[in-house]
């Protein structure tokens, strides 16, 4: 017999399997990433079946070896709608992108918080939610242990607006450091848009009615956050969801 636990967990995904089950990505306060199937959850009524972005408590049988969690019971604990489709896609984004997460056993928790305080965030929030997925994206960089400033020049280390990044390495530059680089093939100069929004990024909640997106700076961001993770993780971030949103934007 499997051990039996008890977790609260944030659904990030679901999928039909077979006639009658469901394969469900969650992230766990206790358990961090686990995959569980819920063996013939759909032919119950529909308050059984577990929807992305709520909470549940669940209890689990967990597996042998690297398998599926099988699904005991669950039971609601926290009811997220958005009534915004910019909202509600930002936090799919957010649970897509914890989705790819390694973490480790004494982060769980930090993790599942972090991934809390975003969705609820965005619950209530009428104004741009794009950025707040952008916060989310480089305080779990933070957590990783990498250091991103993105007010910080890489170049005279001084709190400046930035001015163009160099896409191999992904280090930004102030627009006086830009000038005395040796010219890089790669370099990027930013939008005003983009500038001012990595400048506030670490309380970019504050600034959120001043912004206007456009859908180029949004590319141009996600951009950097691309060349970022590519340099640092040598993994590729892509995000089905983002590319989704990108398109609710013109
Ligand atoms: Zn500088």
């Amino acid at each position: 017999m499997n051990k039996l636990i008890k977790d609260q967990a944030t659904i990030l995904n679901t999928h039909p399997y077979s006639d009658s089950s469901l394969i469900i990505k969650a992230l766990g306060k206790e358990s961090g990433n686990i995959d569980i199937i819920a063996k013939g959850i759909r032919k119950k009524s529909d308050s059984f079946i577990l929807q992305a972005l709520n909470d549940y408590e669940l209890t689990l049988y967990t597996p042998r070896e690297g398998g599926l969690h099988l699904l005991k019971e669950s039971s609601l604990t926290k009811e997220r709608h958005y009534q915004n489709p910019k909202n509600w896609a930002t936090a799919l984004c957010g649970a897509e992108l914890m989705q790819k997460q390694l973490i480790s056993s004494d982060e769980h928790r930090q993790y599942y918080e972090l991934l809390s305080s975003f969705l609820d965030y965005l619950i209530g929030l009428d104004a741009e939610p794009l950025p707040v997925f952008w916060r989310l994206l480089n305080r779990i960089i933070h957590l990783q242990g990498l250091e991103l400033k993105t007010c910080i020049c890489s170049g005279c280390e001084e709190q400046k607006p930035e001015y163009a990044y160099t896409k191999h390495d992904a280090q930004l530059y102030c627009q006086e450091c830009t000038h005395n680089l040796i010219p890089p093939r790669d370099l990027h100069i930013l939008s005003e848009e983009a500038a001012r929004i990595f400048f506030h990024l670490d309380h970019i909640g504050n600034h959120l009615n001043e912004l206007k997106l456009s859908k180029s700076t949004i590319q141009e961001i996600n951009d950097f956050f691309g060349d970022y993770y590519l340099a640092h993780n040598r993994k590729t971030l892509k995000l089905k969801s983002l590319s989704v949103l990108e398109q609710l934007y013109v």
